[in-house]
Order: structure tokens, then sequence, then C-alpha cells
């Protein structure tokens, strides 16, 4: 396997002290894809720590509060543990960006999905537990996976399977980034004729259809 590069590392130094709420944004359509979004979108790692980590988990509904502050009790306990799980989940994060990216368009493409199924089964490998159905406490079912051993090493596995499900349903060529060169962000394009261009009509898609319309005003005016 071919070691994948980080993308974007910016400094901790300058990460801006923003709500935890507006930084979570799920646009992807796809868990795994919003995940990937967490890197770099606002020009700096969402996931800055073992916490904002565990705040995402949450946000996305994959643990639950109780699970959540069980593994940040756990974290405290053992702060390395939490480090390395916070490093490997950037580790799995920057190949399933290079998947979103790169895995239909480029001539390397094959081998970014080899590498992308490298990572899916270590993350899947390294896991014992139990598969469980749970009942949640709004009334709906969600599937669970109850680790056996480290607390930490099951964390990662509804990303990677959302993964290897967009391999299996053959969905990367619908995988798209925004089209805004400016975010970073990428999304499954459900629609339709599958034209979807913008991650988010209320931010990049506004952005751009204001720009129009300045332009147009301009040209008017000449
Ligand atoms: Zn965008």
């Amino acid at each position: 396997m071919t070691a994948i590069p980080a993308l974007h590392t910016p400094p901790t130094a300058f990460t801006p002290a923003l709500p935890r709420e507006r930084a979570f944004v799920f646009v992807g359509e796809r868990l795994w894809l919003d995940f990937v979004n967490t890197d770099s979108v606002r020009a700096y790692d969402v996931l800055r720590d073992f916490d904002a980590l565990m705040s995402w988990f949450e946000a996305a509904a994959l643990v639950d509060g109780e699970r959540s502050q069980g593994m940040r009790r756990r974290a405290r306990e053992q702060p390395s543990g939490a480090m390395a799980t916070l490093v490997d989940a950037r580790r799995v994060r920057a190949a399933l960006r290079l998947l979103a990216e790169r895995g239909t368009t480029t001539g390397s493409a094959d081998q970014v999905r080899m590498d992308a199924l490298g990572e899916i089964n270590r993350v899947l490998g390294r896991s014992a537990g139990t598969r469980r159905l749970e009942r949640r406490s709004d009334g709906t079912y969600a599937r669970t996976f109850v680790p056996v051993g480290d607390a930490f090493a099951g964390l990662m596995i509804p990303i990677v399977e959302s993964a290897a499900d967009a391999l299996i349903l053959g969905e990367l060529q619908r995988v798209r980034r925004c089209a805004d060169s400016r975010c970073g962000r990428v999304f499954y394009d459900s629609t339709k004729n599958g034209r979807r261009r913008w991650c988010d009509m209320a931010t990049c898609g506004n952005r751009a259809k204001a720009a129009r319309h300045r332009k147009k005003l301009r040209e008017s005016a000449d």
C-alpha cells in the first residue's frame, strides 16, 4: 500500500474558536462524505481533538450521549489511546477524501480505490465485537457495533462501511466536489439529472447566484 498524503494540516494555533454546532455540516448525503468534509472545509480541521471527534460522532447520531460520555472519560484516563484514535481517524479520512475526489476520474483511480480498500479492510479487520440492533431514545432503530477490548476500536466502522457501500453500489461516479473552487466539500449527487453543483444552496450556491447577479448588473451598467 502506498502512503496517503495528508491533504491539509493547518496549524492548530490558528484554529478559530467557532461554536461546534456551526462547524458540523451534513450535506454529503452519505456518512463517509460527511466525515471527509470535516477535514478542511473552513480551512481548519473540524476534528481538532478527540473531544471534537466525539462531538461529531454524536452529531452524526453514531453514538448516543451515554456512550460518548464513556468514551470521553476513557480518553481522559488514556490520553495516548485517544490521540492514536484521532490520528487514525484522520488517516482514514485522508484515504476517503482521495477516494471521493480521485476514485474515478484520474489515471491513478485504480490505485486510489485499492488504497481505500486497504484502509477500509484495516479498520474492519482489527475490530472484534458484537453487532447489535438497538432502539434509540427517540424510538428509531440503529445498527450498532459493540467492540470488545479496546473501546475506541469500533468507532470508525460505520464510516468505512458507508464508504464500502459506495464501492459496492457503484456510487463513486456520482460523488462530486463543490463547484466553488474555494470549497472543498464533497457530496453524493442524488438528483435525477445528476447536475447538482453546490454542496449547499444556502452557502456556496447562493454565493454563485449573487456573483452572477453582480456580473449582470455590471454588464447592464456598461
Ligand atoms: Zn461548497
